[in-house]
């Protein structure tokens, strides 16, 4: 192992300060993890006190509904640092997700994942140079969960995307690229497909990165990115995205470098960051001294970033890979079937390399990413000239579709609107097209005004509300059909004219 010279070989940071930090353990390997990442940072000579409290599992199971109780709440807006280990969340049944419940709580709204070659962790994608940062947008999305039974035999899900989350997310990742030196910037998107919210992203990415001029900002789509970051990731240096691909892509990243159990990130928002593995409870080997720290570990250092400990980080991270690159310990999941050592031991090894670093992958010296200034409230856009054109009233039924075209058909007429088409999950079915479309009893029917205004009175989408229902039809939602600025705030069926 090779010694890392100068300043980082001290022991003790010249100025100890004592660090107020929530620590929540978590679930499932939750504790081991977090007991070896305090023992690394504590044996650094970072001087943290610790605030422990409970989220997830224990939370749920003494019915605290969110799975955050009011106490850790408080220890958090206290102390705005949170390091956690993972926590449970029921899937496809019961509560809000404790982790979703925590980002939100404290609008931490960007998820960064550094993701970078580890050395002595043999992967197919060893020597390519991983060496990236994902950018994931945290808050907003499918992730707003909004998600209503429209019919008893179909869901929506609704994918809120805004202006202001796409500037800050945006913002950040080229911030971030600048403060660690990275010099291209890529937002993945799947804009060709749902222009406005995807697209909204797009257009902002394209509209801050001129704030940048040397840093390369290129779009791509996010399957393609997808595809390029297993064909050759080492084009990548910081990628944007939005919540579900960001999500999606970030494990796939993990898989880049070896696993989740290597995989550190934070959560970053104004006031407060939460400092957390990717990797979930892992039940499968809880309790047996089998689980990989490293993840955790390194999300302490960069935790220690965050606090201003720079060389207290570098000397953690240049520590865990120093004892990566040696090979001597390692945790079952790392060994392939080979000698291992348990949670413990390894971290008893990481304690032992640290003032070591590896031989050619030494940590970034970069300087850590600040707290984003908060935006102005108002937008200082100028607000755009209004029309509302029409409604997309949203009916269910088992009728066919020239049923209930010829019907409400008839019936818009009278009422100040023109039944434009019916679309069927989002293929126009009336009038019919040659697309053999497999309907089901969610129907979307869009009705034009015969005249055009800023607006549509309240009182005439009730008259019209109401010759539907009176006609025999139920509704269940409605939607505006708008233009600003003459350009339209919606976006055609398929087929549609
Ligand atoms: P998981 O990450 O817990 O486990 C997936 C696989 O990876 C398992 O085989 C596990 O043994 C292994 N693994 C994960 N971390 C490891 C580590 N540090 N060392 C060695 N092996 C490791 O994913 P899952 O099984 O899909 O989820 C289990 C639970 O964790 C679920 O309740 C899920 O909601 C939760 N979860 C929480 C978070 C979080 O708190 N941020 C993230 C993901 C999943």
């Amino acid at each position: 192992m090779s010694k890392h010279l100068s300043l980082l070989d001290a022991t003790q940071p010249p100025h100890r300060v004592t660090h107020r930090v929530t620590a929540i353990a978590g679930d499932g390997i939750g504790p081991e993890v977090m007991a070896a990442a305090r023992r690394v940072l504590d044996a650094a000579g970072v001087s943290i006190a610790w605030e422990d409290a409970e989220a997830g599992g224990a939370a749920f199971a003494r019915g605290v509904v969110s799975g955050v109780p009011s106490e850790t709440i408080a220890s958090i807006a206290r102390t705005r640092v949170l390091f956690k280990g993972p926590l449970e969340t029921p899937v496809g049944h019961g509560g809000k997700s404790a982790n979703v419940t925590l980002r939100k709580l404290f609008e931490t709204f960007a998820n960064v994942r550094p993701v970078r070659e580890i050395p002595g962790v043999p992967t197919r994608f060893s020597g390519s140079g991983v060496d990236l940062v994902v950018v994931r947008e945290n808050v907003e999305d499918l992730y707003a969960g909004i998600e209503h039974m429209q019919t008893p035999e179909v869901a929506q899900c609704l994918k809120l995307i805004s202006r202001k989350g796409c500037e800050k997310i945006v913002r950040l990742a080229f911030e971030l690229a600048r403060a660690e030196g990275r010099t291209r910037v890529h937002c993945a998107t799947k804009a060709n497909i749902m222009k406005l919210t995807e697209g909204l992203m797009k257009k902002v990415f394209e509209e801050i990165a001129t704030d940048y001029p040397e840093i390369e900002a290129k779009h791509i789509i996010i399957d393609n990115c997808a595809h390029q970051l297993v064909m050759k990731p080492q084009q990548f240096q910081v990628i944007v995205t939005t919540n579900l691909n960001g999500d999606i892509l970030s494990d796939l990243c993990s898989g880049l470098i070896g696993g989740l159990g290597f995989s550190p990130s934070v959560n970053l928002g104004h006031d407060v960051a939460i400092f957390e593995p990717v990797h979930g409870s892992a039940p499968d080997i809880a309790g047996q001294d089998k689980a990989n720290p490293t993840a955790m570990i390194l999300s302490g250092a960069i935790l220690l970033r965050h606090l201003g400990e720079m060389e207290a980080a570098i000397r953690v991270e240049n520590a865990v890979l120093a004892t990566l690159e040696e090979g001597a310990a390692r945790t079952p999941d790392m060994a392939a079937g080979g000698p291992s050592v348990g949670t413990r031991a390894y971290t008893e090894a990481v304690i032992a390399h640290l003032g070591c670093a590896p031989k050619d992958h030494a940590a970034r010296a970069a300087a850590p990413l600040r707290i984003p200034a908060r935006m102005a409230g108002a937008s200082m856009r100028p607000a755009p000239a209004r029309a509302a054109i029409g409604v997309d009233v949203f009916i269910e039924s088992e009728s066919e579709p020239e049923a209930i075209g010829s019907a409400l058909a008839a019936l818009a007429v009278g009422h100040g609107f023109e039944l434009k088409m019916i679309s069927n999950r989002g293929t126009q079915v009336y009038p019919a097209r040659d697309a053999e479309t497999d309907c089901v009893n969610h129907w979307r029917c869009r009705f034009l005004a015969t005249s055009r205004a800023a607006d549509i009175p309240a009182r005439t989408l009730a008259r019209l509300l109401e010759a539907i229902e009176v006609a025999g039809w139920r509704w269940m939602h409605i939607e505006k059909l708008q233009e600003f600025d003459g350009v339209p705030a919606y976006t055609r069926a398929q087929g549609e004219d």
